[in-house]
């Protein structure tokens, strides 16, 4: 499988060399040069098989040619081994033909670890067979570095510094990122806020020389392999609710445009979706676009859903390039056009046609608080924020009561208990068993100045489990 930049300038690249690829060179995204297509009958063979066994044939065609078989196996059996439930991401029902996949049974209790438990793995395996090291610095403002640290701790040939804004992340989160200890593990809390620490991971990939020649990869969801874990459990939820006899529709709480993407490339890898809908907060530049096709970028509102909280959705490029009939130059235009002006809508028919999967709303949080007490009225389910505004953009937005509509559940109601708390329910929120003393804890942790120069110092000092690069 041959990998392609969105921009149309960068080298085609092979799936070992995407894996420790950050953005292309001609700042354009990823993605595969064909993507592979299963026939209905191929799809219906696969019901009833273990979730790490459905990963192994929906994700195999993506990693040809770089990971042979059997290791490739073996690697998604150890993933997915370490979610909490049997079932990996089982299925809750709430209402008629409306449903949750839960996908916070991993060990950060959000459906990142789908994507990191898998990448820590993947790149580990990578970089043993080509004797090489990497340094992966990321920054977070909560779900993504625990889930990052997670997945990496123990990879032998990986050092990892998370860079998270100091004093301005949950106690959950910041605990479930402090309290994992390892010689190449390194928690970093800036003085400053998330685009800050965003900045200077930005700044960090531009010029690389303080990293003396070791290799800086990417954890943040522009890395393919994020989005191609993500594929998986498309078909899984469909799998078990009739597909692919039968259409199912997907509610995906929305960002950056990652996860939904995935349910996006599942439909074009041959499973029947009926629709797709765009869940936003009041970060809602993608609202904005599928419902008066205009992406303008505004200003950043902080809300109770945190890790939903963009100004602009770094994935929508690669949307983006396949309503333009994968014209890598038009895209490179568009951006451009993006970059200068803020904004941009698209011609009539392109979004016309985009408009026939995807649907979308913006929830406030007033809203996402109503939706907590409702579900749970309803169903004694507590939802968290993320997974509300999910459910609230379901209610509204569904085309057929005879369609399966599918909730993605993304984050586990601990990780927020401000949400919940507002929302009144009377519930007391529990940590699963294999978090239940996160508070009693020892935590470990550098807080640094606001400064690129200070951060990047720390980072060679300490790149080499532990010792300087
Ligand atoms: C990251 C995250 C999202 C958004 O996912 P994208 O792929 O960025 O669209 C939604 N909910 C939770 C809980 C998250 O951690």
């Amino acid at each position: 499988m041959r990998y392609i930049s969105t921009r149309g300038q960068a080298p085609a690249l092979n799936f070992e060399e995407v894996l420790l690829a950050g953005l292309a060179s001609d700042g354009g995204l990823y993605v595969p040069e064909n993507l592979p297509r299963f026939t209905q009958e191929e799809i219906a063979s696969w019901a009833g098989l273990p979730y790490h066994e459905l990963a192994y044939r929906v994700m195999r065609p993506f990693v040809t040619g770089s990971i042979p078989d059997a290791d490739f196996k073996k690697i998604l059996e150890e993933t997915y081994a370490v979610f909490s439930h049997d079932a990996v991401a089982p299925l809750r029902q709430l209402n008629g033909n409306e449903w949750v996949l839960e996908l916070f049974h991993g060990p950060t209790l959000a459906f990142k670890d789908f994507a990191l438990q898998l990448l820590g793995r993947l790149l580990d395996y990578v970089l043993e067979k080509r004797g090489e090291r990497v340094v992966i610095i990321g920054a977070t403002s909560g779900d993504t570095g625990s889930a990052a640290i997670e997945g990496c701790k123990h990879c032998e040939n990986v050092d990892i510094f998370i860079l998270h804004p100091h004093n301005r992340v949950s106690e959950v989160q910041r605990r479930q990122m402090t309290t994992l200890f390892g010689e190449n593990i390194h928690n970093i809390a800036i003085e400053g806020n998330f685009d800050d620490c965003q900045e200077m991971v930005k700044a960090s990939f531009a010029d690389q020389s303080f990293l003396k020649g070791t290799r800086l990869v990417a954890v943040n969801s522009i890395n393919w392999a994020r989005i191609m874990a993500q594929i998986v459990y498309y078909f899984h939820a469909s799998l078990q609710l009739g597909g692919p006899a039968r259409s199912v529709s997907f509610s995906v709480p929305t960002g950056n445009f990652g996860d939904i993407f995935a349910g996006y490339l599942a439909r074009n890898m041959g499973l029947p979706i009926n629709q797709l809908i765009v869940a936003t907060n009041r970060n809602d530049i993608l609202h904005r676009f599928m419902s008066g096709n205009q992406y303008v970028k505004q200003t950043l509102h902080a809300t109770l859903s945190p890790s939903m909280d963009i100004m602009v959705s770094s994935n929508f490029e690669r949307l983006l390039f396949d309503m333009h009939g994968r014209n890598g130059a038009a895209l490179a235009d568009l951006m451009e056009t993006f970059k200068q002006g803020g904004g941009f809508s698209v011609d009539d028919e392109r979004w016309t046609e985009t408009r026939k999967l995807f649907d979308s709303l913006a929830v406030d949080d007033a809203q996402t608080c109503e939706t907590i007490a409702e579900v749970f009225a309803q169903s004694g389910e507590l939802l968290d924020p993320h997974t509300a505004i999910g459910v609230k953009a379901a209610r509204e937005c569904r085309r057929s009561l005879d369609i399966p509509m599918v909730i993605l559940g993304t984050a586990h109601p601990v990780k927020f208990p401000e949400a919940v708390e507002k929302a009144g329910v009377g519930k007391a929120l529990e940590l699963p068993a294999h978090l239940s003393d996160l508070f009693e804890r020892d935590e470990r942790c550098t807080v640094l100045a606001n400064d690129l120069k200070a951060v990047q110092a720390f980072v060679s000092q300490h790149g080499n489990r532990g010792k300087p690069l």
